[in-house]
C-alpha cells in the first residue's frame, strides 16, 4: 500500500487548516480498503476516515493515519416509478446530484451544492432546504473495521436524527462506508415548502409546470447568495447545530425575547435556530484575529486566512460559553473536531 508520511492536510479540508498527518493513504476500491485493514500501519494507528474534508476541523497535527476514501462509480436500477441509484462513497456529492437532476430522478435536488462525498452524507444525515438524506435513503454498504466484512445498513438501522446517525454514536469510527443507495422517483414530487423556493418558482415559472431542474437551480442560487465558498473563505458550513429545547425553556425565553423563532420537533420540544442566538448575542460578523462569524450567516465560522485549527476551536468555545451564559442554552458543534 502506498502509505505516505507527514502528509500536509491543508488542501484536504475546506477550512484550509495546515495540519499534517503522520500517515496518509488514498483508497479507490473496496479491495484496497480490505487490503489496508491488514496493514500494520492501519492496525497500529489512530485513524480518521476522510471524504471531502468539508465537515472536519483539525485542531492539531494528526498522529495517526488518514484514510482518504476515493472509490467511484454509479449503478441504476429502475422499479416502476422508483429509481435506485447506488453511488460509491468517493463520488463527489454535487456531481451525484447533478447526475440525478439531468436524468430526471427526483429527490436530491434540494441538496445541491453541499460539498463533500456521497459516503459522508449518511454520517450526519446531511440536510438542506427541507430535505434530509434519510428522506431518499435506501441502504448503504460499509466495511466493518473489526471483522473486515462488508455489511448492509437499512434506513432504520442507520438511526438517523437531526444531523445525526448511528455512525456518530455507537458505531463511531467502526465502519468505512463504501457505497450508498438512494431511492429516487421518476415522477417529480417536489419539495418547495422551505424558505423562498416556492416564491421564486412562482416568479420564474409562469405556467406553474415546475421541474426538478427549476428547484435545483433556485436552491443553488439561494445558497450562492448566503454561503461563503470555501475556495475564497475557509469554512465547514454550519459550525453549530440548531439547539432542540423543551417547550418550557422556549416559554421562559419568550418572556424576554417574544420574537424568538422556533420550529416544532414533537409534543415536548422545539428547535431554535442557532443563528438567532448568535445574532442576538452580537456574534454576527464578529472577528478575532484570523477567525470570525460569517456576516451573512453567523453559524458559519470562517478562516480569514492562515488561522490554526485550535484558534477556530477556541473561537467556537467562546461562542458556546457566551450563549450558555446569556440564554442558558447549550450549543453543540456540528463539525467533527480532531
Ligand atoms: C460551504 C459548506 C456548506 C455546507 N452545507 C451543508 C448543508 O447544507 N447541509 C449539511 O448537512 N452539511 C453541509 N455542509 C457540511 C458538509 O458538506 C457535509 O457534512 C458533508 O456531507 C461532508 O462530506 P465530506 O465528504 O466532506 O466529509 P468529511 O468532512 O471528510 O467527513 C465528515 C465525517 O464523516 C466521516 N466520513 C466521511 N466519509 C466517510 C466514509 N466513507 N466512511 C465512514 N466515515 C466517513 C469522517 O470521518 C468525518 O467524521 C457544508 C459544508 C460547507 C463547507
Amino acid at each position: 500500500m502506498n502509505i505516505e508520511q507527514n502528509k500536509p492536510l491543508k488542501n484536504l479540508n475546506t477550512f484550509g487548516i495546515a495540519s499534517v498527518a503522520k500517515y496518509y493513504v488514498a483508497v479507490d476500491s473496496e479491495d484496497k480498503i480490505k487490503e489496508l485493514l491488514n496493514d500494520p500501519v492501519f492496525k497500529n494507528s489512530k485513524r480518521i476516515i476522510l471524504g471531502g474534508g468539508s465537515n472536519v476541523l483539525f485542531t492539531k497535527d494528526f498522529d495517526g493515519l488518514v484514510v482518504h476514501v476515493l472509490n467511484k462509480g454509479k449503478t441504476v436500477k429502475e422499479d416502476g416509478e422508483l429509481i435506485y441509484v447506488n453511488a460509491k462513497a468517493g463520488e463527489i456529492w454535487t456531481d451525484f446530484v447533478e447526475y440525478c437532476v439531468e436524468n430526471n430522478y427526483c429527490g436530491v435536488e434540494n441538496l445541491v451544492d453541499i460539498p463533500g462525498t456521497v459516503g459522508a452524507t449518511p454520517i450526519q444525515n446531511v440536510g438542506a432546504y427541507g430535505v434530509e438524506t434519510k428522506d431518499v435513503f435506501h441502504e448503504l454498504e460499509a466495511i466493518n473495521i473489526q471483522t473486515r466484512e462488508i455489511e448492509k445498513f437499512t434506513l432504520t438501522e442507520c438511526k438517523f436524527g437531526y444531523r445525526d446517525s448511528i455512525f456518530k454514536n455507537e458505531l463511531k469510527d467502526k465502519y468505512i462506508i463504501t457505497s450508498v443507495t438512494y431511492k429516487l422517483a421518476s415522477k417529480p414530487k417536489l419539495n418547495t415548502s422551505y424558505g423562498d423556493i416556492q416564491k421564486k418558482l412562482e416568479e420564474r415559472v409562469k405556467d406553474k409546470n415546475y421541474s426538478i431542474k427549476d428547484v435545483y437551480e433556485i436552491v443553488s442560487e439561494i445558497r450562492g447568495e448566503k454561503l461563503p465558498d470555501p475556495k475564497d473563505l475557509g469554512n465547514a458550513g454550519s459550525f453549530f447545530k440548531n439547539p432542540i429545547v423543551s417547550r418550557d425553556v422556549l416559554a421562559s425565553l419568550q418572556q424576554k425575547y417574544p420574537e424568538i423563532p422556533s420550529f416544532d420537533v414533537d409534543d415536548q420540544s422545539v428547535k431554535i435556530p442557532a443563528a438567532w442566538f448568535l445574532d442576538n448575542a452580537g456574534w454576527k460578523g464578529k472577528k478575532t484575529g484570523n477567525v470570525g462569524s460569517y456576516e451573512k450567516q453567523p453559524i458559519i465560522i470562517v478562516n480569514f486566512g492562515n488561522a490554526a485549527g485550535d484558534e477556530i476551536f477556541a473561537f467556537s468555545e467562546e461562542i458556546i460559553n457566551d450563549i450558555k451564559e446569556k440564554y442558558g442554552v447549550q450549543l453543540e458543534r456540528e463539525v467533527n473536531v480532531y
